[in-house]
């Protein structure tokens, strides 16, 4: 993990703390200040605790029944919190994640990353690379009622057929990767109609699987590896070690003739090597996709036994969202 991310996840996880004890002593106030039996109860077992304490420390006492009496009196504060119509739990430490307690980390004696904090890391992650992965975009949230019922010209189903399809082939693909041969897709299609939206979700589900999965445009793909280049990185980690490469909108990228094409061939080329998956998806029509990157590059994104090409067609979703 890079510095600047562990940096700002650490700055990230503060934050969360000091607010749930910002939370904390709003809840203690109000009740100081609006339930006086409740705050007797509180006293009283602050007393108990305090109380047993001096007299073990002077000795006059063992240490009593002290654990039962702060169960019967936490007891009857929960009571009555729930009588006043407060949450039981309302008095008890706030935090987002149970598991860790909003440390982010998790286990004895070997420390590891709890679940929320790997999150939050994806989520920065994706953010950095300009891709953020929002809640409107999954599966879940696909939404085919905007989609044409009318049949494509020249075809034998509709809009919404045919990305019903589609939409079910990148699912189940997100579901099983790495079982199944199929390692590579290339989503083609003109604009507007929902690539980006199917990466997303293609990529919310994999992370959500916990497989590492990059999501980044092309722009910034080509960004990354020419800085890799300039290192004399012949194979930038950052483009080869992700299990699965997703790569948005190849062609809207500025073509530097043989540099831009000579490193998305050593990156698509090395990740199958190694077995990784590569997803692209493209406005360009896949003879155009072969005319810019090369008969080597396009043969191996559409290879019939490792790759699936899915091509999106119809009218563009966003004018009739715009309509709707
Ligand atoms: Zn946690």
């Amino acid at each position: 993990m890079r510095e600047t991310v562990r940096a700002e996840l650490e700055q990230e996880f503060a934050r969360r703390r000091a607010e749930n004890e910002r939370v904390e002593a709003g809840r203690r106030r109000e009740i100081a200040e609006g339930y006086p039996e409740i705050e007797a109860l509180i006293r009283k077992r602050e007393q108990l605790v305090f109380g047993t304490m001096r007299k073990i420390l002077s000795r006059r006492a063992e240490e009593e029944d002290l654990p039962e009496r702060m169960r019967e009196l936490s007891q009857e504060i929960r009571r009555k919190l729930v009588e006043s119509g407060l949450p039981e739990n309302y008095l008890e430490p706030v935090c987002r994640c149970a598991r860790c307690g909003d440390t982010g980390y998790v286990g004895e004696p070997v420390r590891e990353m709890c679940g929320c904090m790997k999150e939050a890391m994806q989520a920065l992650v994706r953010k950095e690379n300009g891709l953020e992965v929002n809640e409107r975009e999954s599966f879940e949230t696909f939404d085919a009622s905007i989609l044409s019922e009318e049949l494509l010209p020249g075809d034998r189903i509709s809009q919404k057929q045919l990305m019903l399809i589609i939409r079910k082939r990148c699912e189940d693909w997100a579901n099983t990767y790495p079982a199944g041969r199929i390692r590579n897709l290339l989503l083609t299609g003109p604009s507007g109609l929902g690539k980006t939206f199917l990466m997303r979700s293609i990529a919310r589900r994999l992370g959500e699987r916990g497989i590492d999965v990059l999501l980044l445009s092309a722009y910034r793909m080509f960004q990354t590896a020419r800085s890799a280049y300039m290192t004399n990185d012949e194979e930038p980690e950052a483009l080869v070690g992700p299990e699965v490469l997703m790569i948005d909108d190849l062609g809207s990228e500025p073509l530097m003739q043989n540099v831009t094409v000579e490193q998305l061939f050593l990156v698509v080329n090395r990740r199958m090597e190694l077995g990784k998956a590569t997803v692209m998806s493209t406005n360009l029509q896949l003879n155009e996709f072969k005319q810019r990157y090369t008969e080597r590059v396009a043969s191996r994104m559409t290879d019939v036994v490792h790759s699936c090409v899915l091509t999106l067609k119809g009218p563009d979703l966003r004018d009739r969202e715009r309509q709707a």
